[in-house]
């Protein structure tokens, strides 16, 4: 049996007497795509943060590749939190591409890919750029190297935004919701990248309100609601043959 590549196992998340996740079991498994789904507040972006310890969670584990994220345990099986470095070490294994894309507006697109290489990676500079240039072709931006990000699209600016998560060649990728700030002509562009990444054997947990995607490219769809994983299983399944009338509900409003 392989190792999955995330592992949540009863992983509970409170903000002071408000528990947002409740019980979270998911797995990815290595070149997995799954879809997390679920309506606004159900916590969503709660578990994806999760995953790399942006947001500590209070009960269960979070295994990347076998690995507990976090916290050390002790000889007692007591948790204590894991080293900064070690942290951090880990969390270069996990990109991230959020909905609203950050880039750094004084650098270019080319720059604000090769940046983060030099100064996390401590790659030399040419090593850097020639990576950076790599990425930005895998996202069909290779003309654009030169360009700001207010002179690109919003659509071009999130693909800047996953090269930059690409070139750290992450095991892993988590999105949540990256086209729901787009408008929509634009929307098609950065799903074909996701799609592309998917087909080269990408880990995904993507969180998204694209179901037409969810239903072509994800192997699992995961719907949460109240913090709970109320269903897992294939696209069509999840989609078509459900049995949770919560999922059937939240799906209707996408007809
Ligand atoms: P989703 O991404 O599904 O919309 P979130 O994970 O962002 O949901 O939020 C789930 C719940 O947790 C919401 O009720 C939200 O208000 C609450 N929440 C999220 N982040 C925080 C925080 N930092 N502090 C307090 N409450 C939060
Ligand atoms: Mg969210």
């Amino acid at each position: 049996m392989t190792v999955p590549m995330i592992a949540m196992r009863a992983v509970g998340k409170s903000f002071g007497a408000h528990q947002v996740l409740r019980g979270v079991d998911l797995d990815v498994a290595p070149s997995e795509v799954v879809c997390l789904i679920g309506p606004s507040g159900s916590g969503k972006s709660t578990l994806l943060r999760c995953v790399n310890f942006l947001e500590p969670y209070d009960e269960g584990e979070v295994r990347i590749a076998g690995e507990l994220i976090g916290y050390d345990l002790d000889s007692e099986g007591e948790r204590r939190p894991m080293a900064p470095s070690r942290l951090r070490a880990m969390r270069r294994e996990i990109g991230m591409v959020f909905q609203h894309f950050n880039l750094w507006p004084h650098m270019t697109a080319l720059e604000n890919v090769s940046e983060p290489l030099r100064r996390v990676r401590g790659l030399p500079k040419g090593e850097a750029t020639d990576r950076a240039a790599a990425m930005l072709r895998r996202v069909g931006l290779a003309d654009k190297a030169g360009a700001h990000p207010l002179r690109l699209s919003g659509g071009q600016q999130q693909r800047v935004a996953i090269a930059r998560a690409l070139a750290m060649q992450p095991r892993l990728m988590l999105f949540d919701e990256p086209t729901s700030a787009l408008d929509p002509e634009l929307v098609g562009e950065v799903l074909e990248v996701m799609r592309a990444l998917a087909a080269e054997g990408m880990t995904m947990l993507i969180v998204t309100h694209e179901m037409g995607f969810a239903a072509h490219v994800a192997s699992r769809i995961a719907f949460i609601d109240g913090g709970r994983i109320l269903e897992s299983g294939p696209p069509r399944r999840v989609f078509h043959e459900s049995a949770e009338p919560r999922v059937r509900q939240f799906l209707q409003t996408y007809h």
